[in-house]
């Protein structure tokens, strides 16, 4: 029977035809973060459920004070929840030791903050560069041009943070933060410390990464304009998500 063609697809030929089914890069079930001062608890969480996807751009609006810095710090493993599960690309962040999670985020996660939060002694190039010689794939000179060149930094990198304008501190932040191809990037309020020209110019940047490299964004921003610049925005209102919590 070795010149039987079967014309017939096999079950296991039509398990393969089908649509893969996509993974949240990152996941949160019943989120609760509660602060203590004093004797008074202060809920800035109150039971988020978020599916965030590969290739997504997200943006998180909402009044001062919802709750969106805390989502941002618990869900990129800088805070732990009080109750609920953090998934980033599969592990869970509250079964992990602080090590692992510290470990976890270097080689995940890439942050951006509104104060750009770079090493003022570093000059550009070296503020970019010990993000990658953290990383465990080390430095990598070809991706370090690549970058570089993306964020428009070429002429800047031998200049200290205080020798460069707000844009161009941010823009080198930007690059730090995805120089080692992280799962996603989570921005603070980006544009936040950033005239209006600067700003459409970093938005304009993080839009180029995730449609040209597929990088994965979440962004928070009190601006309507700069969430406009992600494909899908969160609400958030009093610890809570209220709206755009799943993918249309
Ligand atoms: P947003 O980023 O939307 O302005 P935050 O996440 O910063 O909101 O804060 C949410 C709530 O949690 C607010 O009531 C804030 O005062 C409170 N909060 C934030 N951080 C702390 C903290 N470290 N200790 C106590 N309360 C905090």
């Amino acid at each position: 029977m070795a010149n039987t063609i079967n014309i017939f697809p096999s079950t296991e030929t039509l398990s393969f035809a089908a649509e893969p089914v996509l993974e949240p890069i990152l996941k949160t079930e019943n989120l609760w973060k509660v602060y203590r001062t004093g004797q008074v608890d202060v809920p800035a969480l109150r039971g988020v459920s978020i599916e965030i996807f590969p290739g997504e751009f997200v943006s998180i609006m909402g009044p001062s004070g919802c709750g969106k810095s805390t989502m941002l710090h618990v869900i990129g493993g800088l805070a732990r929840p009080t109750k609920g599960r953090v998934f980033l690309d599969g592990n869970d962040l509250a079964a992990m030791s602080d090590s692992e999670r510290t470990l976890l985020r270097r080689h995940k996660v890439g942050f951006v903050f509104q104060k750009f939060n770079l090493l003022p002694t570093l000059d550009a190039y070296h503020n970019i560069a010990l993000a990658q010689h953290l990383h465990e794939n080390g430095f990598d000179p070809h991706r370090f041009d690549v970058v570089a060149n993306l964020l428009g930094l070429g002429t800047r990198l031998k200049h200290k943070p205080s020798e460069l304008s707000g844009g161009e501190q941010q823009r080198v932040a930007i690059a730090r933060a995805i120089i080692s191809e992280p799962k996603i990037v989570l921005a603070d309020e980006p544009t936040g410390n950033l005239d209006t020209k600067s700003s459409d110019n970093v938005l304009g940047i993080l839009r180029q990464l995730n449609k040209d490299l597929g990088q994965t964004i979440v962004m928070i921003t009190h601006n309507p304009d700069a969430a406009a610049y992600g494909n899908r925005v969160l609400h958030m209102r009093d610890g809570l998500v209220v709206d755009g919590a799943n993918v249309h």
